[in-house]
């Protein structure tokens, strides 16, 4: 089959032991599978091939773009069994069409060359996280990612008006329309975003322009508590509309890991308080209008008490600067050491009383541990991750307690009517919640999706679904 492969692909572009280590360990380092090769075809035409030779040969495929996502899903199993199905190489960007405002690119291409190449085409491509200079637009769609503008310009699948996939038999399906309306029976395209690989290979999309902002303009505000915070998004949404584009909640113990371990990123304010808000302002006239808005909300949000302290940005630089830290959190909490992740997300009215009551059952059941609450509050989405006690190993703080502190968490979330995966997916590390928390019919109904596109359970199987 090797052989095969490399008559497809050529020889470069099969990789075997060593030279595939880099693809089998996930972002984190908690899953290290062993792959039968690495297979990066160049073309859509290829990776058909590629999917009819692994039909042919009974082999399963895991669909990688940049490797970051967070829950193990890009990652084989240890069995050196299954082929790892790279699109690094295919990157280019098809077409830019900014009469309908869409742009066609191929799955490999990094989200970050995506918005530089809307950029260059006076249009905005909203989607961003932190991982923008090494995910790909496919992992993107697959995971249905979220990020930073969704309060204003939704996830990817929002963003996202057309797919070609080729299917578990090597079909290619072209369904690259550009089109806002078209309600022509089921949706297909929805049923593969989000689905991690599972139902078939995402190899391009169109997608969603928008005119670039005039400025933009952040703010770091201080406050005593989420309850508070909750309160200062209903009023920006009042005061700001749809400028309002980024609202990001980040506590004590977030800042805290980021002053550690990045000293030189000066704070804007002093981290005195229980917890911290980005706000961002997207103006479609000018700086000083958006400055002038700010302000204006600012100035309310102190008269009503909601915020103790704040400070605006007064450049691009100094706006970064907030972003920056902001983006760093996740990567202070990894140098801090193993923790605790969860991905939520919860009606925002009930926010504040969840994480007041499981905030304080963590602390009463891990004693010493440090909760590192943050996230896209403005999507009611939190990470609200534990991290291990400082004299305790890290290792075994994970270890003894992952599985307890899980349950605690999503049990309260479920209870509350929330999700247990607001935005990373579910890929292997969430399977078996996925299992314990979705209704039956919602398992039966997605067993049969699975079933009647990859009825060989060849696609990523092992993830999302474990049986
Ligand atoms: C520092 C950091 C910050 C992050 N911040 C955010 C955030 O704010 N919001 C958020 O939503 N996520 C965030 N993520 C995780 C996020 O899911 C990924 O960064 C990204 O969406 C995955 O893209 P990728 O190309 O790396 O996919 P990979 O990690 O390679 O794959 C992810 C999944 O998608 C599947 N897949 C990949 N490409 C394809 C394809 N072309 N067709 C079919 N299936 C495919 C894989 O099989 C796997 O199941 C962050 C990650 C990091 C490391």
């Amino acid at each position: 089959m090797l052989d095969e492969l490399r008559e497809i692909v050529g020889d470069a572009n099969v990789l075997v032991g060593t030279d595939a280590a880099a693809y089998e360990t996930d972002w984190r380092k908690r899953y290290t599978g062993k792959s039968l090769a690495v297979v990066r075809p160049a073309n859509t035409e290829e990776v058909a091939q590629v999917a009819k030779l692994c039909m042919h040969h009974g082999v399963s495929i895991v669909t990688q773009g940049g490797n970051t996502g967070l829950v193990g899903g890009a990652t084989p199993d240890g069995t050196s069994t299954q082929l790892i199905l790279s699109l690094a190489r295919m990157t280019h960007i098809r077409e830019i069409d900014t009469a309908n405002d869409t742009m066609t690119v191929e799955a490999g291409c990094l989200l970050q060359s995506v918005q530089e190449a809307a950029e260059k085409a006076q249009r905005l491509f909203p989607l961003s996280l932190a991982a923008e200079g090494s995910c790909t637009i496919g992992g993107n769609l697959a995971t249905n990612a979220g990020g930073t503008q969704v309060l204003r310009y939704g996830n990817a699948r929002e963003l996202c008006l057309g797919l070609e996939v080729v299917t578990a038999k090597g079909e290619i399906w072209h369904g690259l329309k550009g089109l806002r309306k078209d309600n022509t029976g089921y949706d297909l395209r929805d049923l593969f975003i989000g689905s991690e690989g599972t139902l078939g290979i995402i190899t391009a999309a169109t997608l969603k322009l928008f005119p670039q902002p005039a400025a933009k303009v952040t703010a770091f505000v201080a406050l005593n508590d989420i309850a508070s915070a909750v309160q200062l998004l209903s009023l920006a949404k009042a005061e700001l509309a749809a400028g309002l584009t980024g609202f990001e909640l980040m506590n004590a113990h977030s800042l805290a890991l980021v002053a550690a371990h990045y000293p030189q990123l000066a704070m804007p304010l002093p981290l005195e308080s229980p917890c911290y808000v980005l706000l961002e302002l997207s103006d479609a006239l000018s700086e000083p209008h958006a400055q002038g808005l700010f302000e204006r909300l600012l100035e309310h949000a102190m008269h009503h008490a909601i915020i103790t302290n704040a400070a605006i940005a007064q450049s691009l630089a100094q706006s970064q600067h907030f972003w920056l830290i902001r983006e760093s959190i996740p990567l202070a909490q990894a140098e801090e050491g193993l923790n605790i992740k969860h991905d939520i997300s919860l009606p925002i009215s009930r926010i504040a009383q969840f994480v007041e009551s499981v905030g304080a059952q963590l602390e009463a059941t891990f004693p010493g541990s440090r909760l590192v609450n943050f996230g896209h509050l403005g999507d009611g989405n939190l990470h609200f991750n534990l991290q291990a006690p400082r004299s305790v190993d890290h290792a075994i703080f994970l270890a003894e307690n992952q599985e307890r502190c899980n349950a605690l968490v999503h049990d309260a979330v479920h209870a509350r009517g929330g999700s247990i995966s607001a935005e990373h997916g579910i890929g292997q590390l969430k399977a078996a919640s996925l299992a314990h928390y979705k209704s039956e019919i919602e398992l039966v109904m997605m067993r049969s999706v699975k079933q009647a596109l990859d009825p060989q359970n060849l696609l990523n199987p092992g993830k999302v679904l474990l049986k």
